[in-house]
């Protein structure tokens, strides 16, 4: 594996165009749980049970009190040396662009900019009847309401089975056909459709690396796959490009 790190970092350095796709695992080692990880039930339910539009409608206090707890949990979790070594990666590299699945806002908290959020933010509150959103970092009522209408109001996320926000996606695959590296951290490949950015990525010549945990679906079509803790794996890979980076701007090295 270690080969393998000193080739990706050099392929990091010397790409101009970069596009890391990150899952639910970066976060896992700030305390946030993943959804099929080993911690994956909240009270013995299925979280893809309960990020659902239908199970909204059957039953929003159910859904509130999931997400209200999903909101108190990850005001008291940080950022990682994942989430920093990509906010750091985006500091060094003219053409970065950062896709999550995340909804924590640990990037942003990160200090990631060049950020999309693809399913929304656990911190954005939106109206089931009128056009109200707000971003919300507060306690929220079991069941809030809108303050323009009086509807019920709903997280600013994008459930299973709902489409994701006009233009996310138009974005997201123009970047990713366009990348030349590309990198997938912490996440299993299963939910689409960030799982089929990885073939988007390839089919279009990139180059691929997958950085998880462990071996995933998609880790043998990948042309690199560096398994173990994210929070290690990037800090190392960064630390090279970081470094070459401050080398060019003060004229010693590089290319
Ligand atoms: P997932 O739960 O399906 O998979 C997580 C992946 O992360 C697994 O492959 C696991 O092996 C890997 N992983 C766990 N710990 C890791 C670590 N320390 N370093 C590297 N890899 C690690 O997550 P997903 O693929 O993101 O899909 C689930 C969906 O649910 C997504 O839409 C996701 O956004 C959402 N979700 C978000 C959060 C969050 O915002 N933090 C948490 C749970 C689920
Ligand atoms: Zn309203």
């Amino acid at each position: 594996m270690r080969a393998d790190l000193e080739m990706v970092k050099a392929l990091l350095d010397g790409s101009r165009r970069v596009v890391v796709l990150t899952g639910a695992g970066i976060s896992a080692e700030s305390g946030v749980p993943t959804f099929r990880g080993r911690d994956g039930l909240w009270r013995n339910h299925r979280p893809e049970d309960l990020a659902r539009p239908d199970a909204f409608e059957a039953h929003p206090d159910l859904v509130w009190e999931f997400y209200n707890w999903r909101r108190r949990l990850v005001a008291g979790c940080e950022p990682n040396p994942a989430h920093r070594a990509l906010a750091e990666l985006e500091r060094v590299l003219p053409n970065f662009l950062l896709i999550t699945q995340n909804v924590d806002g640990l990037h942003v908290r990160a200090g990631s900019r060049k950020l999309v959020q693809m399913h929304g933010s656990l911190w954005q509150v939106k109206c089931t009847v009128c056009t109200h959103a707000r971003e919300d970092f507060g306690e929220l009522p079991a069941l809030p309401e809108c303050p323009v209408c009086g509807h019920l109001l709903r997280p600013g996320v994008v459930w299973f089975g709902e489409p994701l926000v006009p233009g996310v996606l138009r974005i997201a695959i123009d970047r990713v056909s366009k990348a030349d590296v590309f990198l997938a951290v912490g996440t299993s490949g299963l939910v689409q459709p960030a799982a089929s950015f990885h073939q988007l990525a390839k089919d279009h010549g990139a180059v691929t690396v997958e950085v998880n945990l462990e071996p995933t679906p998609v880790s043998g079509f990948m042309d690199f796959a560096l398994h173990g803790p994210a929070g290690e794996i990037l800090p190392e890979l960064i630390a090279g490009i970081a470094d070459t980076a401050s080398a060019r701007s003060t004229g010693g090295g590089g290319r």
